[in-house]
C-alpha cells in the first residue's frame, strides 16, 4: 500500500533536517510500503523569493511570480532526491507538471483539476520513490501555476487520493494538531485523534497547521491523514471521519482580520461572556462577539492577537479543568 509523505519547509531547512526527513522516507520504503514524497520550499524560501520580486518590480505579472516561486519547491525536490540517492535509494524528483498535476486556468491560487498518474504509477511500479514538488502544477496553457500559500498540503492529499494511497503523513513544524498553536500558547494540548470536520473548522478559522483545501479533500475521499513532526519522534495527530467529540477542539485566529474562533462543546453563551470580560480586563478591545452552539467568535484588533488567543485558550481550559480534572482531552 502506498504512503504519501509530505515535508514542510521546516523539515527540510538544514542538511540535518533534510537527512532526517529522507530517513523517514527510507524507513517507510524499506518496510515494504510504496513511498512518494511531496516537498515544499525550504525554510523561508517562498517569502524570500517574494521579497526578491519586490526588489525588481512592484507590478510583477502573476505568470512570472508563479514561475519564480515554483523554484523553491524544485530546489527541495532535487535535494531530497539527491539525499535519498545518497542513502542508496532509487529516487527521482519531479516538478508538478512532470508529476501530471493539471490545474484550473490562471497562475496563482488555482486549484488542481486533474492528475495524470501514468508516469507516477510507472515509477512506483519500478520501485522508485518519486519526490514531487508541492504547491505547483501546470495550467491548460502549459504554464506553471501555483496553488496558494500553504498549498503543498493539498498537493500531497490530491496525489494520495489519485494514487489510492493508504495514508498521507504531513510532517510539519509542530508535532500534531493542538488546541491552539503551541508556538504561541504553551498550555495547548495535542489531539491524538480529530475528525475531519473539526480540523476543517480549525483550518478555516486560521489554524496554520494544515491548508483547508487539503482537509476538505481528505474528508471527501475518506483518506487517513496524520500530522507529525519530522524533527522529533512523537505520535502526532490522526485525522479520521469520526473521533470522540472534543470539549475544546481549539482556538484559532485569522492574523489579518484579528477574528478569534473558539470551537468545542465548551463554547456557549456563558463562556463567551466570560471571555469578553477576560479580554477587556487585560486591555484588549473586543469589537464584537457572537456565539452559536460549539462556536464562539470574537473580533479583536490584530495587534495583540497572540496575547488574546492565549487568554481565550487558557480561560476555556481553566473552565474545563474546573468541570472535571483534566488528564487528556477526549
Ligand atoms: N512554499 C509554499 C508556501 O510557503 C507552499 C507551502 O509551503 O505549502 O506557501
Ligand atoms: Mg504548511
Amino acid at each position: 500500500m502506498l504512503t504519501v509523505k509530505k515535508f514542510g519547509g521546516s523539515s527540510l531547512a538544514s542538511p540535518d533536517r533534510l537527512l532526517r526527513s529522507a530517513r523517514l522516507c527510507a524507513d517507510e520504503y524499506m518496510a515494504g510500503s510504496g513511498t512518494l514524497a511531496v516537498v515544499s520550499a525550504r525554510g523561508d524560501t517562498t517569502d524570500e523569493l517574494l521579497a526578491l520580486v519586490g526588489t525588481v518590480s512592484l507590478n510583477c505579472p502573476p505568470r512570472e511570480r508563479a514561475a519564480l516561486l515554483a523554484t523553491g519547491e524544485q530546489q527541495s525536490a532535487a535535494l531530497m532526491a539527491i539525499q535519498l540517492c545518497a542513502l542508496g535509494l532509487p529516487a527521482v524528483s519531479l516538478t508538478g507538471q512532470q508529476a501530471g498535476i493539471v490545474t484550473e486556468a490562471g497562475y496563482e491560487g488555482v486549484s488542481i483539476k486533474s492528475i495524470d498518474t501514468q508516469r507516477l504509477k510507472a515509477l512506483l511500479r519500478a520501485g522508485f520513490i518519486p519526490v514531487v514538488c508541492g504547491f505547483q502544477g501546470v495550467n491548460g496553457d502549459g504554464d506553471i501555476s501555483t496553488l496558494g500559500r500553504g498549498g503543498s498540503d493539498t498537493s500531497a492529499v490530491a496525489l494520495a487520493a489519485a494514487l489510492d494511497a493508504g495514508r498521507c503523513d504531513i510532517y510539519t513544524d509542530v508535532d500534531g494538531v493542538y488546541t491552539a498553536d503551541p508556538r504561541i500558547v504553551p498550555s495547548a494540548i495535542k489531539h491524538a485523534r480529530l475528525d475531519y470536520a473539526s480540523m476543517l473548522a480549525l483550518a478555516e478559522a486560521g489554524a496554520q497547521v494544515l491548508h483547508p483545501g487539503s482537509v476538505r479533500l481528505a474528508m471527501d475521499k475518506g483518506l487517513p491523514l496524520r500530522v507529525l513532526s519530522a524533527l522529533r519522534e512523537a505520535p502526532g495527530t490522526e485525522l479520521c471521519a469520526e473521533a470522540p467529540p472534543s470539549a475544546l477542539t481549539g482556538v484559532a485566529a485569522d492574523r489579518e482580520t484579528g477574528l478569534i474562533t473558539a470551537l468545542g462543546s465548551i463554547a456557549d453563551e456563558q463562556s463567551c461572556d466570560a471571555l469578553t470580560d477576560v479580554l477587556s480586563d487585560s486591555g484588549i478591545v473586543v469589537k464584537r462577539s457572537s456565539c452559536s452552539p460549539g462556536v464562539i467568535k470574537i473580533q479583536t484588533a490584530p495587534e495583540k492577537l497572540s496575547e488574546a488567543v492565549c487568554l481565550v485558550h487558557d480561560r476555556l481550559l481553566n473552565q474545563l479543568s474546573r468541570r472535571a480534572p483534566l488528564r487528556a482531552l477526549p
